[in-house]
């Protein structure tokens, strides 16, 4: 919470307001500008006596700054930010880096089983894959193996989960239909993924708070960031915590890329805004195979500890989204990348200085630095 001061207000209007704050037990903060003061109130504000506040003599306003995403927001204060963590499977993210990668779509029991080789043998960690997709023409021909019927869409959940048991990779797979989490938590699927389209579904986001299972939230193309926050703040009311995000593109004016990387999101997310993990998906940021590699490590760089690729044993002939799929060589060759570019991060980390440690010592200087640059 912020008191703006009114222009003119006397320093013992400014005083009286301070000494009630801390007399209420609140730590204030003063900011000192050429016209106007503001007080800054640290703690729990939601007892503040905001009226009697207001009522006393030079207060122009109180601003409220907390989050409306209380739960997705970030914990701690700038210097401290806490993080959460949690298992998919038998890999924990939010601590190292975690490489996810598959197919865009199941498309057979052996194409998984390659697909799942493949990740393997590359060093990813979690198999992606999708069993029904959202596809943006009906016409397109292809909805994904588990498109028909519930029993298709169990066969090929049993196929993805039979492949990642086989390379003991856990798999991450979207949802679409809010009344079928049973049947992916019965198959053993180990983390949902919510696509774009379905990114501020109020009924599949409502389901999905129950859920034991991880989610990864992907954000839609044309929310703001904080808005998104909020979306996922919605799977998280009821106390579930284990949502990774993950920024995939954008609207931009771009035609060449498929979708503009947000990646001053990304960064605002995990050195500001919250506390829950950050994935980059590269693939459906980008739509182009030869720009995973490189934005796939600028996201990295951003902020991301998670990563979303697309690849498959032979993108030349997969039935969705080949075009962005890696070659299984080029896979191999991203995620050795991504380790060197993790360990710069955490060194360069380690010399992240937010703001707010140096703005006391600056504030006080305000004056004198006015004078000796401006006369
Ligand atoms: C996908 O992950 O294959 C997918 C379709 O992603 P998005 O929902 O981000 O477009
Ligand atoms: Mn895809």
């Amino acid at each position: 919470m912020i008191v703006k001061m009114r222009k003119g207000a006397r320093p013992e209007d400014i005083q009286a307001v301070e000494d009630k704050l801390h007399e209420l037990g609140y730590q204030t903060g003063k900011l000192v500008g050429t016209e106007i003061v503001l007080i800054g109130v640290y703690g729990d504000v939601s007892q503040l006596p905001v009226g009697e506040i207001q009522e006393m003599a030079g207060v122009d306003e109180l601003i409220r700054i907390s989050r409306a995403y209380k739960r997705a927001a970030q914990k701690g204060d700038p210097t401290d930010r806490r993080y959460v963590h949690f298992p998919v499977g038998n890999v924990m993210i939010g601590e190292d880096l975690v490489v996810i990668a598959g197919p865009c779509s199941v498309e057979s029991e052996r194409q998984i089983m390659e697909a799942a080789r493949m990740v393997k043998e590359a060093g990813g960690h979690i198999l992606r894959g999708g069993v029904h997709k959202y596809r943006s023409s009906p016409y397109s021909g292809w909805e994904g193996v588990g498109a028909d019927s519930e029993e298709s869409l169990r066969r090929g959940l049993e196929w993805i989960v039979k492949a990642g048991r086989e390379y003991d990779l856990p798999v991450a797979v979207e949802i679409l239909d809010h009344t079928k989490i049973h049947l992916y938590e019965d198959v053993g699927v180990d983390c949902l993924q919510i696509g774009e389209p379905n990114s501020r579904n109020t009924v599949l986001l409502n389901a999905l708070r129950e859920t034991p299972l991880p989610v990864i939230h992907k954000r839609a193309n044309s929310l703001d960031c904080e808005a998104y926050l909020l979306w996922t703040e919605r799977m998280m009311t009821t106390g579930k915590e284990n949502i990774i995000l993950c920024e995939r593109g954008i609207l931009g004016p771009n035609k060449y890329t498929r979708n503009t990387m947000d990646l001053g999101t990304v960064a605002a997310f995990y050195y500001q805004l919250t506390g829950l993990p950050v994935a980059v998906d590269a693939s459906h940021g980008t739509g182009r195979r030869d720009l995973v590699h490189p934005m796939t490590l600028a996201g990295i760089m951003a902020g991301a500890s998670v990563i979303l690729v697309e690849a498959h044993p032979n993108p030349l002939i997969a039935k969705s989204d080949g075009y962005q799929a890696l070659f299984p060589e080029q896979l191999k060759n991203l995620v050795e990348a991504a380790h060197i570019v993790w360990d710069v991060r955490r060194k360069t980390d380690a010399l992240y200085q937010p703001s707010v440690v140096f703005e006391p010592q600056y504030e006080k200087r305000v004056e004198a630095d006015r004078k000796r640059f401006f006369g």
